[in-house]
């Protein structure tokens, strides 16, 4: 049965998995959404002993229904390999506290890779299906780690570019170091003086610019997109949540069956997203904890129904997740107004023109699978330096506003099921951060010599693209205004 992609906007007509790929934003404006969420025709103990890549392909081909089996294993082949520095590619690791998904071991450190690292493979094979003969040029925004995940996934892809925005002085000097220093003939990273949000909104108003996109179809570009709006994004980070249980009833942790909770470091709410179709395809999920930073737009969100992103910007030692407007939430929108794009529409509008949306009763009772909450700054050291001490595991800043957002949960709900916190980023790339919150001593190092430090006491070799990182050429140089975003992409495509 072929599954068809709709806007959640209304304003495009239903197309193929391969065809949202490529075009990545609706033209509406809208976020491309399957028209039903496709329930799991396996039981879960047949899934539940297949390697990372088998499983992989077991639920995307729910999703990808026009790629056939064979195109959909090579690129899950070609996604998951020694690229990822354990075959397990996603384990779990257990603590005395809690049990981590750690989703940090591909190339860039950062969940992001999950995705990203078979985004390439997934778009070459649709730019072939639909017998494409223009050059991909792939536009992101960056909060830190899709930068460089996506560069990494592109770089030397033939047939494609890949061009970066990310904020100066927004991400960490780790984050900032590995995209200024990507190779690859194909890349291009440019700094903006402005935040996440800023370019993300350039980003989006470049994919919506009509005529632009004419001018570069011409000279025989075509624009997609690596950000988490892509469908072709979403789709394989469900396959981890379900790799994840399947690995909680290994370890004892869960029966088969039995539910566990979920948290997630939350941004874009494209990860946890990915929970709530996992839950809606069978995976015994119960609650989806969203967890926020200081940012926390998305916790007044489940408290109040409304959605507010008027205030300010907060810049948090969790930068991954310093973001106001959630694209992804938007998916959900569509979901709980029973798909209703009429509706998405109007919120959309005004958050556009209002700058804020609320929810009825009704709606808002439909979010009652997920809880809501934040991590201060405070809190987030605090964690990392408890959790260190009581068990010699070490978080990264946006696991611990995670884990810190689970411990809240617990205390108020004494809920007795499992929970599966979602590991987002390794410690080593946000080395400063996590060190200064163990002892306060360690402020007054510099990042690289902390590397070593954070070797020796947590016993975690430091991972192979670090140890190279602080020696590697800076090949990226440019940085300009949120306003001069389209003119840097016309410069470098020759418009
Ligand atoms: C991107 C990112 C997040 C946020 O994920 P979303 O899917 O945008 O909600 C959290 N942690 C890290 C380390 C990230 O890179």
């Amino acid at each position: 049965m072929n599954l068809f992609y709709k806007s959640t906007r209304g304003g495009q007509e239903d197309i193929a998995a391969s065809a949202a790929i490529i075009q990545g934003i609706a033209t509406d404006g809208g976020l491309f959404v399957p028209e039903t969420i496709p329930i799991l025709q396996e039981s879960l103990e047949n899934l539940q002993k297949l390697s990372y890549q088998e499983l992989a392909y077991e639920i995307m081909k729910y999703f990808f229904t026009d790629f056939t089996e064979e195109e959909l294993r090579n690129c899950i082949q070609g996604a998951y390999d020694e690229k990822f520095d354990t075959f397990l590619i996603a384990p779990v690791v257990s603590t005395s506290k809690a049990s981590f998904l750690e989703l940090f071991h591909g190339p860039t450190l950062a969940f992001k890779d999950m995705a990203l690292s078979i985004l390439p493979y997934l778009l070459k094979t649709a730019v072939n299906k639909q017998k494409i003969d223009k050059e991909v040029v792939i536009l992101t925004a960056t909060s830190g780690d899709t930068g460089k995940a996506a560069l990494e996934g592109f770089a030397n892809v033939e047939g494609t570019k890949i061009i970066v925005f990310f904020p100066e002085d927004g991400v960490s000097p780790v984050q900032k170091q590995q995209m200024v220093t990507q190779k690859g003939n194909n890349t291009y990273v440019i700094g903006i003086k402005g935040n996440f949000d800023d370019a993300q909104n350039g980003v989006k108003a470049i994919f919506t610019d009509i005529v632009f996109q004419d001018q570069l179809l011409e000279k025989g570009y075509l624009f997609s997109s690596a950000n988490s709006i892509n469908i072709g994004r979403l789709v394989p980070q469900i396959v981890y949540y379900f790799y994840g249980y399947f690995q909680m009833i290994q370890q004892g942790n869960l029966i088969l069956g039995e539910q566990m909770n979920v948290a997630v470091p939350t941004g874009n709410f494209g990860n946890i997203l990915a929970a709530y179709y996992a839950k809606k395809m069978g995976l015994p999920i119960g609650k989806l904890l969203c967890a926020s930073n200081d940012n926390k737009v998305l916790y007044d969100f489940f408290e109040t129904g409304i959605y507010d992103q008027k205030r300010d910007f907060m810049v948090t030692i969790s930068p991954s997740m310093d973001i106001l407007i959630s694209s992804n939430l938007e998916r959900l929108l569509y979901h709980i107004s029973g798909d209703d794009p009429t509706q998405v529409k109007m919120w959309m509008e005004q958050l556009k023109t209002e700058g804020s949306y609320q929810l009825n009763e009704e709606m808002q009772e439909k979010l009652n699978n997920f809880y809501g909450g934040y991590a201060t700054e405070n809190a987030t050291r605090e964690s990392m330096k408890d959790l260190f001490a009581k068990t010699s595991y070490l978080m990264d800043p946006h696991t611990a506003v995670g884990y810190e957002v689970y411990s809240q949960y617990q205390s108020v709900s004494k809920d007795p099921r499992p929970t599966l916190i979602i590991s987002t980023a390794s410690p080593y790339k946000f080395t400063k951060s996590v060190m200064e919150s163990i002892d306060n001593k360690y402020s007054q190092w510099d990042d690289f010599e902390l590397i070593t430090e954070m070797q020796n006491i947590s016993k975690v070799q430091v991972p192979k693209t670090i140890q190279t990182l602080e020696k590697d050429e800076i090949l990226h140089k440019t940085v300009c205004e949120v306003n001069e975003m389209k003119e840097a992409v016309a410069q470098i495509l020759g418009v």
